[in-house]
């Protein structure tokens, strides 16, 4: 049992099979039954030798069709689709008394899945070629009734007609419900594919553009954001710092308390920041700032409030830190290197001062 169903999930319904391929083959069984039913029914009430053994061909065929290889059975869909839309469902109209009878139920699942299958230019093309084909057909039975064979009784005729509606019914039900799961699933799946993504490109970004110890921006994404922000209305305060007697940490406590210190150096910076304001580790122990649309005596006070939290940092070894801070305001459409070089020399000034403190440069307008 087990067996059959692996078959049948494996060479048909399967995921990793194409939409189209699995639509097909649920239209293929349920045409295989159809014919069957139907053939069964002509066969019982002596309806027409040709027409009998056509049937029972085509019901041979779509059996052997299962056994053939996957990739064989996908090349014939389309062509199978037109044999049965163009062609079977055609003959089952003159065999089965014509728009009395049944043939149209049918028609309409094999338009429906013309629609599906095949798209452009050629769907157009093969939906109205079958609308048309389909309207000659009801057209030559008005015209010459004798053409098509009608129901041998009443009760055949209801008999046939209960039988067709049942599966055409539930056939377009089938397919409509297995549309909408496929639909809902290949939704699932790309909303997944996008989160995946998504993390992604955030990994690369932050690859790019942050420093992996502080996991603050890096220059290069610096230098990117103060072009991006030159020539812009709102004004700038850029602050430079470094961490005083860095090398002194190092050769006291050691290189790896070095780096906790720069970890914690950046997280006690960023604490004092806003969302829109941007922390770069631009060298070892050096680290700039941009505050967005400030007045400078109010980046100064932020400036100071930092410089203070530094020297507060208290670390399990006992180990205290300063920095020293060189503040200015960025013209409106400065140089960003004389941006820069301003607030280094500002810096240096602090270092030459005695360190532990902030010195700014207020904006001279020439
Ligand atoms: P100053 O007060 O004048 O700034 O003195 P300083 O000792 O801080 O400056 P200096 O430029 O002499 O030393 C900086 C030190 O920073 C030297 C270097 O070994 C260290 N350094 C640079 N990058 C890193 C890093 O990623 N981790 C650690 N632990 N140390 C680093
Ligand atoms: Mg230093
Ligand atoms: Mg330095």
């Amino acid at each position: 049992m087990r067996n059959i169903r692996n078959f049948f999930v494996r060479n048909f319904f399967g995921r990793n099979l194409p939409f189209n391929y699995r639509i097909y083959m649920i239209f293929f069984f349920e045409c295989l039954l159809i014919s069957v039913v139907s053939a069964t029914t002509n066969t019982l009430l002596h309806k027409g030798t040709f027409g009998i053994i056509f049937q029972w061909g085509f019901i041979f065929f779509c059996v052997l069709v299962l056994f053939i290889p996957i990739q064989t059975r996908m090349a014939i869909v389309k062509p199978l689709l037109l044999f049965v839309s163009f062609l079977y469902i055609p003959f089952l109209f003159f065999q089965t008394a014509g728009y009395e009878g049944t043939a149209g139920l049918f028609a309409l699942l094999a338009v429906f899945l013309i629609a599906i299958v095949f798209s452009g230019k050629t769907r157009v093309c093969l939906v109205a070629s079958n609308l048309v084909l389909l309207a000659i057909a009801c057209i030559l039975q008005y015209k010459y009734p004798h053409i098509v064979v009608p129901h041998e009784s009443e009760q055949a005729n209801f008999l046939d007609y209960m039988v067709a509606l049942l599966l055409a019914v539930s056939g377009i039900a089938i397919l409509g419900a297995y549309i909408k799961n496929t639909f809902e699933e290949e939704q699932t799946r790309i909303r997944n594919l996008l989160k995946k993504e998504e993390r992604a490109n955030k990994k690369l970004e932050n690859l790019t553009n942050r420093d992996p110890l502080t996991n603050t921006y890096n220059r290069r994404f610096l230098i990117r954001f103060l072009e991006s922000e030159r020539g812009k209305e709102e004004r700038l305060c850029v602050m430079m710092m470094d961490i005083d007697y860095f090398k002194h940490v190092n050769d006291t406590w050691g290189h790896g308390f070095g780096d906790e210190v720069l970890v914690r150096f950046a997280s006690t910076v960023q604490g004092n920041l806003r969302k829109d304001d941007i922390l770069a580790r631009t060298g070892g122990e050096e680290f700039v700032v941009t505050l967005k649309d400030i007045t400078l005596s109010k980046a100064e006070e932020i400036a100071e409030r930092i410089r203070q939290s530094v020297s507060e940092i208290a670390f399990s070894n006992g180990a205290q830190i300063t920095v020293s801070i060189g503040l200015v305001q960025a013209g409106a459409d400065e140089e960003i290197d004389l941006i820069l070089n301003r607030a280094d020399k500002c810096l240096y000034e602090a270092k030459t001062a005695g360190r532990n403190r902030v010195v700014y440069e207020p904006l001279i307008i020439a």
